[in-house]
């Protein structure tokens, strides 16, 4: 494939936003690699079918390791396989998270340059929202943002019902506040998904002439002169390739292929690669270490309500979808509205995320249920518990060894048994009180501290969003500076859900793209977007 000044591996949420802002400049000469195919697909396209492409082409499919604190359950974890990467999987829920994550991130995670005021300009230069504006919101990014175009009829009880218990309706989670219950805003676009794919790499692809799109391309390994990464060796139609990157290698490939792909390279905790049989290159022990995610449960109940998503499959709302141009219950994301409160915190972000929608969604989508339900899942945005990724074998098409650890921390089970009994007061109260019918998951049975333990450590998902695995940080404490170069070599950046120097406390297709905004102007040595921070400002304006 010839030489490249940036080689980027990844087409996923950042690596598509990386390449079209890299590519802008027609002298510099782009190429993206990524493992899966095309996304022309009707379950990507259509919003409500996102489950169904789990297990499928489209999903790398990994499996995590036999969880000790889960009773040894291994836990599903779909990953997105093809342009677009995650963002072409996902529930395409738009959510940055609070403010006093960023601000930790430059205050206490060895980040600077990474506070609020620092992101929000970035936020906003990728987001093309149809009804919020200035000063937190931008309607004319790439990146599609809008109300959904049909919720459940559950939607409105749940707000109501989370209001009487205290959360305040709440029309924009991304403005001053991110507490409150309400409808969540959706990356679709005529009711269908934009991906990161559809907002930055179909609209440029075929007229930049300097950016080449390889998919169906594995990188195997990072390749080196000294201490440079000076390209990338990968797979294309069986045969093996290498990619010259003159100025640098960038590392989209996501939070369980970037730390694969460094340790690959020899880049990681020198004993676990000596263990598979790579000579390490670098001794960087963070690399696959402080793996989280938003473990999660789902609380279902019956309920006689028809505007739910119990009957979605029917052909009706098939062709409602495709005459009335993208209407009509398939464009709904299943997880539609959601509570953030403070559960078990006294800190200034939400730890949960109580997402609720018309369906039954126990299990990944794969159990259903032969009737009208609605479910509400706590899922835990201020979890602690960090796992790991680690190399099966030196082999690149081996799935990495996954451990989540998840609530290994008794407080954090405490926390989790607090939100089930939140969601089951919420749905037995007001107005969603009045539409519940018999509870199906955990049902009545389940009823007591210990009882609700057994039940989430033998049922517990969580909401697919791994981070922080090969993380900015301090010296000695991260993988990347706070410019996400990783740390002892040149010329290579990780740019994904891995650089994360904690996770977000709230969904993280949104802040992955953030990352990749910012770290364009960086890797360009472009001047930086000026800070904004309109809370401080509003305060500053004398009354
Ligand atoms: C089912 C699901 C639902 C979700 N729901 C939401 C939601 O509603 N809202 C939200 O904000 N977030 C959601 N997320 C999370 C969000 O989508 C991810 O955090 C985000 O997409 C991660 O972006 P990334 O760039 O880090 O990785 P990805 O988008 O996963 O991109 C990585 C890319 O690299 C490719 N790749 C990996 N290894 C290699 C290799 N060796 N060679 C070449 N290519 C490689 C992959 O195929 C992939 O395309 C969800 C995720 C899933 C899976």
């Amino acid at each position: 494939m010839g030489s490249y000044r940036y080689v980027i591996v990844g087409a996923g949420s950042a690596g598509c936003a990386l390449a079209n802002r890299l590519s802008e400049d027609p002298s510099n000469r782009v190429l993206l690699l990524e493992a899966g195919g095309s996304d022309r697909n009707i379950n990507i396209r259509i919003p409500v079918g996102f489950p169904k492409q789990f297990r499928t082409d489209l999903d790398w499919r990994y499996m995590s390791e036999p969880e000790p604190s889960l009773i040894g359950r291994s836990i599903f974890l779909p990953r997105g396989r093809s342009l677009g990467g995650s963002s072409s999987m996902n529930a395409m829920i738009y959510m940055r998270g609070h403010r006093s994550v960023f601000d930790a991130w430059a205050n206490k995670c060895g980040a600077p340059g990474w506070s609020y005021a620092d992101v929000l300009p970035y936020f906003k230069r990728s987001e093309g929202n149809e009804r919020l504006g200035a000063p937190y919101h931008n309607a004319a990014g790439p990146l599609s943002v809008v109300d959904p175009a049909w919720v459940s009829s559950v939607a409105e009880p749940f707000i109501a019902s989370a209001g009487a218990m205290g959360v305040p309706r709440s029309d924009d989670f991304n403005g001053p506040e991110q507490e409150g219950a309400g409808i969540v805003q959706v990356t679709q676009k005529r009711g269908r998904r934009w991906s990161s794919a559809d907002a930055f790499l179909h609209p440029i692809r075929k007229e930049r002439e300097n950016l080449d799109v390889a998919t169906g391309t594995l990188a195997h390994r990072i390749l080196f002169e000294g201490d440079r990464a000076v390209g990338v060796d990968y797979e294309r139609r069986g045969g093996r390739h290498t990619a010259r990157a003159e100025a640098e290698v960038l590392v989209c490939a996501g939070a369980y292929n970037s730390p694969q792909l460094l340790m690959l390279s020899g880049i990681g905790p020198p004993d676990e690669l000596r263990s598979v049989g790579i000579e390490p290159r670098l001794d960087a022990p963070h690399v696959g270490r402080h793996l989280v995610d938003h473990p999660m449960t789902t609380l279902t109940w019956e309920t006689d309500e028809v505007d739910t998503l119990f009957d979605a499959t029917h052909p009706r709302y098939l062709a409602e979808y495709v005459l009335r141009r993208g209407r009509g219950k398939l464009t709904s994301n299943v997880g539609e509205v959601v509570a953030h409160t403070r559960v078990a915190t006294d800190g200034p972000a939400p730890d949960f995320q109580f997402l609720s929608g018309g369906a039954y969604y126990f299990d990944n989508g794969f159990r259903t249920f032969p009737g009208s339900a609605f479910t509400i899942a706590p899922s835990f945005v201020g979890p602690r518990s960090e796992g790991s990724v680690r190399l099966r074998s030196a082999d690149p098409h081996a799935p990495p060894a996954i451990h989540l650890n998840w609530l290994s921390d008794p407080a954090e089970m405490e926390a989790m048994i607090a939100a089930c009994r939140f969601a089951r007061e919420l749905a037995s109260s007001g107005p969603l009180g009045a539409i519940a019918g018999r509870n199906l998951d955990p049902g009545p049975g389940v009823a007591s501290d210990e009882q609700l333990e057994a039940w989430i450590r033998a049922e517990c998902q969580h909401t697919y969003h791994p981070a922080c695995t090969c993380r900015m940080g301090a010296e000695g404490d991260g993988v990347l500076d706070p410019e996400l170069r990783v740390r002892g070599v040149d010329g290579l950046r990780v740019v994904d859900a891995s650089a994360l120097p904690s996770i977000t406390s709230g969904n993280t297709n949104a802040p992955v793209i953030m990352v990749a905004e910012r770290a364009a102007d960086l890797i360009l040595g472009r001047p930086l977007l000026p800070a904004e921070d309109p809370a401080a400002q509003a305060a500053a304006v004398p009354a």
